[in-house]
């Protein structure tokens, strides 16, 4: 009778059975499934990438011995991982890959097949000797654009996203540039674009990874030499999200990299998304040829959401919980929560958990007591040094200018403010920081408070910029 992968599975598995302990019989080989047999090579399913390495870590020996007993000594065992974590919706994504087990090969010898392995490209997702390259996506499903509430904040990045997923590497927006300030969005509308473009075009290969994890990939790339399989490999990308470039600053030998890369697919009509916390105008360390790549496409920003945006995130969010929640409730959160969708979140989660836990009602009471904790926590952030660079930064002045005698008007009020918003977002004395603004004594930041919660209530203009500058300084 002819071998069939079950049969010869089966035949393993008696062998298996007889030589390890049945609990880990029962966790480690029960849930494999033959796939096929061809010639000498059987392939497994198994259920995850750790699950394949466990195997290969503790059960090879094994697995070489019974396999070379019914195949051979020519056999070879392939791998069917399901994958884990990736995008799949309706496409479910498997990756073939020998066996990648470089030991000698003992007596029983199972042949391993990596000789394929110096003329095939290198993944930099470690996974080894790939035969046909399938490349997992990275993507989260659960940031999508539906679940991504529109507002006039992110109008327009939202809708260049949309635009790009309708049709990656066909618009203008090549590269699609999203930046803004932390929690704002940027990661969720990069998977976006991704989830949306993998849903309408199943065949096109779809990547993110953050700029650490690239710049990661490349040093090691370059240590083991690998520095053109490295390029190759994110060459071959249709549509290729990298969030936070910012992280690339003072990075040459990855922005080098990257430029490269970027020309390749751009040349080619493939889709660059790229996320960052800066304009490009206000990147630093970041080279010139790069910079000019990115203003090719659009730049698009994610500004604070307004209040109204503020409660649709946070029913959208509540809604998704399956929870009820008094409005008045979602509109404190909202109105205390200003500048960070993450912080409102932080708040909602904090609150669902305390309310749950200790089965209480939400109570304004306690929403009250759990926003406080948040602003503190986010007042702990920042420094008397980080407010005076904000503060100057938004008047356009210099600290030292900023800490100087002059009485122009405008440095007087930056001084002032420089002062107040440090009383009232750190614990530092007035004393303190008068000595750290200028060298100023307790009374002249007393003032500095007095005159600037005076002209908040007198001077429209002068509130624009208290509440412009508390936005910046409490999102930091
Ligand atoms: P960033 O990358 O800009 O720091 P994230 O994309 O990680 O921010 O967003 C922080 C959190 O806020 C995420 O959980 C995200 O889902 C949520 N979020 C941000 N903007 C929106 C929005 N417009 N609608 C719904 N959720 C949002
Ligand atoms: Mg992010």
């Amino acid at each position: 009778m002819a071998n069939t992968a079950d049969s010869v599975w089966n035949s393993c598995l008696n062998f298996i059975k007889d030589n390890i302990k049945p609990q880990a019989f029962k966790t480690w080989f029960e849930p494999i499934i033959p796939i096929s047999l061809k010639g000498e090579a059987l392939t497994i399913q198994v259920p995850s990438k750790f699950f394949y390495e466990w195997l290969e870590e503790h059960y090879i020996k094994l697995l070489r011995t019974t396999l070379t007993k019914e195949l051979g000594i020519d056999a070879k065992l392939i791998y069917d991982v399901k994958m884990e974590n990736s995008y799949s919706n309706t496409h479910s994504q498997t990756v073939k890959f020998p066996s990648s087990n470089r030991n000698p090969i003992n007596t029983q010898g199972v042949t391993i097949p990596i000789e394929v392995d110096k003329r095939q490209l290198k993944n930099p997702f470690i996974i080894p000797g790939i035969q046909k390259v399938k490349i997992e996506s990275q993507l989260n499903p659960n940031y999508n654009f539906d679940n991504f509430v529109e507002g006039d904040s992110n109008r327009l990045a939202r809708s260049a996203g949309i635009a790009v997923s309708n049709k990656p590497g066909g618009t203008s927006f090549n590269p699609l540039l999203i930046y803004g300030g932390v929690g704002l969005g940027k990661t969720h509308l990069a998977h976006a674009i991704g989830v949306e473009i993998k849903d309408k075009y199943p065949e096109k290969t779809v990547l993110y990874i953050s700029s650490e994890k690239f710049t990661q990939q490349f040093i090691e790339a370059v240590k083991n030499n690998d520095r053109n399989d490295f390029i190759h490999f994110y060459q071959m990308i249709d549509v290729l999200l990298i969030d936070d470039i910012q992280f690339l600053s003072g990075k040459s030998g990855t922005q080098d990299v990257f430029f490269h890369i970027f020309n390749h697919l751009h040349q080619n009509g493939k889709q660059v998304v790229l996320t960052s916390d800066k304009a490009p105008v206000d990147m630093q360390d970041i080279e010139q040829r790069l910079l000019s790549r990115f203003k090719w496409g659009l730049s698009a920003e994610l500004q604070s959401p307004d209040f109204e945006t503020r409660v649709s995130i946070l029913e959208k969010k509540i809604f998704r919980d399956g929870v009820e929640m008094p409005k008045e409730i979602i509109e404190y959160i909202a109105k205390n929560i200003k500048s960070n969708v993450r912080e409102l979140e932080g708040v909602l989660v904090s609150l669902i958990a305390q309310a749950s836990f200790n089965k209480k009602e939400f109570t304004l009471a306690l929403t009250r007591q759990i926003v406080d904790k948040f602003v503190k926590n986010s007042k702990k952030e920042v420094s008397i040094e980080i407010i005076q660079k904000v503060v100057s930064k938004y008047f356009d002045i210099d600290v030292p200018t900023l800490q100087s005698t002059t009485r122009k008007r405008h440095v007087v009020q930056a001084r002032q403010l420089a002062m107040y918003f440090s009383k009232r977002l750190t614990k530092a004395s007035l004393a303190s920081i008068g000595s750290q603004i200028g060298k100023r004594d307790h009374a002249t930041v007393l003032h500095a408070c007095k005159t600037v919660d005076n002209l908040t209530e007198t001077d429209k203009q002068f509130r624009k910029f208290v509440e412009e500058l508390n936005d910046k300084l409490t999102s930091q």
